[in-house]
């Protein structure tokens, strides 16, 4: 018998027709002699409905009030499903995020998890209860509400399972599971029966949406398996998301994920001397702005270029701050292009492997696709390329490496 942490997102819970099947779902589970602990969004929609509700008020609302707000929406449905399970005649008890100690950091609107105590949560399970608890939730050492940030959640249903040393931290979402790449841009993409942590962080980060980032960092800190599934199909198996299994034969590549969001920046005739890459950054970083990659050439005439790339919504704000940077150090001039994307081969298979950079760049050669800027990882490959060849850079590399058509990892 195993402990299991199932965690359900807010359109598995969006109507009480829904709950109902989760708790369907979760009673034949605990029949089966597992203990279970379930981790709830609030009903898809209800989290944006309470920020709205505040800022018809505010443009900036009070930040723990909001925490107060926003953590009701996790509380009426873990009450439902409970209400549900123990209609069904399946012993349950709902619990919020302080009920249960998970103990947070005091910064408002996400914060950080510090330490949970399982011991509310043994004793019940040992009763042969199954335990429903507030997603996206904590309480700092004051004793004020806090929230998790947005889709947290994830993160509450990992960290109990951590805390708990469950078996097996469970995901239930709208998709069935991690995709080679998005279904939307290349129809037969296919779903990865296993990735690891790392992999996944890089998909995540690059795009592909499935969990909150910082879960993943937390269950690969703990070493917790995560397995996300879809709550509307019985019998998958979805994704398992572990760490690298040594033993088991590895895809060079796992995804291919990709980011529309970016824009590039470039200070052209830059004097070589040290400190000029901090004096163009720093004023950058001091604006909140984040900088993905950065590539500076080989100076030849005692000046350099330098460019990086930012989140296309910082643009603007980008440019004028590298003009005036550009200004003040002599650049000969700053160019920028906000109509980019950045393509990300991901897989921990090609640490081993040579030979991956150059079937990249040749595929995309072969669509006449030009690569604009190149970074590489120990098991990532990123290229920027025109904003308009995204979609056919995708598929031509999603073929030639033969990803539709994998053998099962
Ligand atoms: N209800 C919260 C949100 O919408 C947390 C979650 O769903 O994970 O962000
Ligand atoms: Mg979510």
């Amino acid at each position: 018998m195993a402990l299991i942490v199932q965690k359900f997102g807010g359109t598995s819970v969006g109507t009480v027709e829904r709950i109902n099947n989760v708790a369907a779902r979760v009673a034949a589970a605990r029949a089966q002699g597992h203990d279970m602990v379930i981790v709830l969004s609030a009903m898809s929609g209800e989290t944006n409905r309470l920020i709205e509700l505040a800022k018809t008020i505010t443009r900036e609302p009070n930040a723990r009030e909001m925490d107060v707000l926003m953590s009701t929406g996790e509380q009426v449905t873990i009450a439902l499903l409970s209400i549900a399970l123990e209609a069904r005649g399946c012993p349950a008890r709902s619990y919020t995020g302080a009920q249960v100690h998970i103990l947070t950091d005091s910064m408002f609107n996400k914060a950080r998890i510090v330490d949970i105590d399982g011991a509310r949560v043994r004793s019940d399970l040992a009763q042969g209860r199954v335990v429903v608890v507030a997603g996206f939730q904590g309480v700092d050492e004051q004793g004020n509400i806090t929230t998790l940030g947005r889709g947290g959640s994830d993160t509450t249903a990992v960290a109990l399972a951590a805390a708990l040393k469950a078996d097996e931290c469970q995901i239930y979402t709208d998709v069935d599971g991690v995709y080679t790449t998005d279904p939307r841009v290349v129809p037969d993409a296919r779903r990865l029966d296993r990735i690891t942590f790392e992999e996944m962080l890089e998909m995540a980060s690059l795009g592909a949406k499935v969990l909150q980032i910082r879960s993943v960092e937390f269950a690969s800190k703990y070493n917790v398996p995560l397995r996300v599934l879809s709550s509307f199909e019985d019998h998958g198996t979805g994704t398992l998301i572990a760490a690298e299994d040594e033993d088991m034969e590895q895809a060079v590549i796992s995804g291919i994920a990709f980011n529309r969001d970016e824009a590039k920046l470039t200070m052209l005739g830059v004097t070589d001397q040290p400190g000029v890459a901090g004096k163009i950054l720093g004023p950058v970083a001091d604006a909140g702005i984040e900088v993905d990659m950065i590539i500076q050439n080989v100076a030849e005439d005692s000046t350099t270029d330098f460019t990086c790339t930012v989140h296309r919504n910082d643009y603007l704000k980008a440019s004028n701050i590298f003009r005036a940077i550009a200004t003040e150090l002599g650049a000969r001039e700053v160019i920028g292009d906000d109509k980019i994307v950045k393509i990300s081969l991901v897989g921990v298979g090609m640490r081993s492997h040579a030979g991956i950079a150059s079937k990249m760049f040749q595929t995309l050669a072969s669509e006449g696709i030009n690569i604009r800027m190149i970074s590489t990882s120990e098991i990532k490959i990123s290229v920027v390329v025109d904003e308009k060849y995204l979609e056919l850079g995708v598929r031509a590399l999603h073929d030639a490496f033969g990803l539709a058509n994998l053998p099962g990892k």
